[in-house]
């Protein structure tokens, strides 16, 4: 995928739909929608259906996900449809999906805790839901993570916990 990678997962899928928007993908999560719903707003909208509704394993724009578990879901998405994931990490908020923007250390000087304004010199907002995004280190494990799973022998590595903030 070179444009811009877009999905819409299934209300089973909340956990991967948070990590590829960490990643920097744009995914709807709508845990309210049906399948045949969602499906009808992936294809209005251009995105790729991400489902473990096995009854849709054969429809056009979906991508049945095989596995249960959270890292084979991930090695799955981005085996199918790879995108640059380093020059997008933590362009989207993960809770929301909005695009996140870059704000100045002061902006945000009362919303952070304090050693984390202390210690951190730049900060993204999310103009939808007020969340603030920092922390180089975990922006770098989360690479980090995505890298060894991608890699041949993933299987045997851990992928760790998810971000603590969600
Ligand atoms: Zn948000």
């Amino acid at each position: 995928m070179t444009e811009e990678p877009k999905f819409a997962a299934d209300r089973m899928l909340g956990r991967l739909a948070r990590w590829l928007r960490l990643l920097g993908a744009d995914v709807a999560w709508r845990p309210d929608f049906g399948g045949h719903e969602l499906l009808r707003l992936a294809r209005s909208e251009g995105r790729v259906m991400l489902t473990r509704d096995s009854r849709l394993r054969t429809a056009r724009d979906v991508l049945f996900i095989e596995s249960n578990f959270f890292r084979e879901q991930l090695r799955q998405v981005l085996t199918a449809y790879p995108f640059d994931f380093h020059a997008r990490t933590f362009s989207r908020c993960s809770r929301c999906n909005s695009p996140l923007r870059a704000v100045p250390r002061s902006v945000v000087a009362h919303r952070v805790p304090p050693f984390v304004y202390a210690s951190q010199e730049r900060f993204s907002w999310c103009p939808t839901c007020g969340r603030v995004y920092w922390d180089a280190t975990h922006l770098r494990r989360i690479r980090d993570e995505v890298e060894r799973l991608m890699r041949p022998l993933a299987g045997q590595c851990s992928l760790g916990q998810a971000p603590a903030r969600n």
